[in-house]
């Protein structure tokens, strides 16, 4: 089986950049923050704060998180039901990141990762790759972009989905509170990998970023 590892902040394109690639090459795009953020959910939605760590262990046992791959297209479900839309809201990102630094939360997500770069040729993005999840990748891409850059995109995603609630300001904030928390928690900080390519995508077009990208891969495998 074939592992592309693709880590990043937030706001960074790893995933429509990584989706784009997965269609070219036919391999399964993997987005790991979802499964973060289906657990930040499911304690959202049982008013549980991700400090505490013991009603978050308890609530775990009860937990049950999956992916679905429907026509290539990654679902992810939370206890059985389909939480893939409900989980891309600024709250459910925040928590998501809190809650990431939890150890505990760490473990019960990593062999479902695993299990499906078993069997499967992948392209998986998240924070901690290429360092944790598949040390073994054949590629590793580190995917980065001034802040900035991050928060204007986001913010035009945001304004092409018909939300007009969140301004360049907050998002900004919100991105650099994120990149602070990923990078600086005691478990699979996000980090560059020693071995992986890092890739700057501010001044790229998605095109291009896409075109650096699957050089990168074809030269290794
Ligand atoms: O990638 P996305 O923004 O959806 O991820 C949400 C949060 O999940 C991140 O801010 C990060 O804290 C966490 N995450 C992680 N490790 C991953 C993927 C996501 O810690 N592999």
């Amino acid at each position: 089986m074939i592992a592309v590892a693709i880590d990043g902040p937030a706001g960074a394109g790893k995933s429509t950049i990584a989706k784009t690639i997965a269609k070219e090459l036919a391999y399964i795009y993997v987005d790991t923050g979802a499964l973060y953020r289906a657990t930040a959910l499911n304690a959202l939605q049982n008013d549980i704060a991700p400090s505490e760590e013991e009603k978050i262990t308890a609530m775990l046992k009860n937990t049950c998180i999956e992916l679905r791959f429907i026509d290539g297209v990654q679902r992810v479900f939370l206890n059985g039901k389909d939480v893939s839309e409900s989980i891309r809201t600024s709250e459910v990102s925040m928590t998501a990141s809190k809650i990431a630094a939890l150890p505990i939360v760490r473990s019960f997500l990593l062999d479902l990762q695993r299990d499906i770069a078993k069997k499967n040729n992948v392209l998986m993005d998240g924070r901690d790759i290429g360092t944790v999840v598949l040390p073994n990748a054949q590629v590793k891409i580190f995917l980065t972009a001034s802040a900035e850059c991050r928060a204007k995109r986001r913010y035009h995603d945001y304004l092409e989905a018909g939300n007009t609630s969140e301004s360049y300001e907050t998002i900004l904030q919100d991105i650099l509170q994120r990149d602070y928390q990923d990078s600086h928690r005691a478990v699979a900080p996000l980090k560059q990998a020693d071995d992986a390519i890092m890739v700057d995508t501010s001044d790229d077009t998605l095109k291009e970023s896409v075109e650096k990208i699957i050089a990168i891969i074809q030269g290794k495998i």
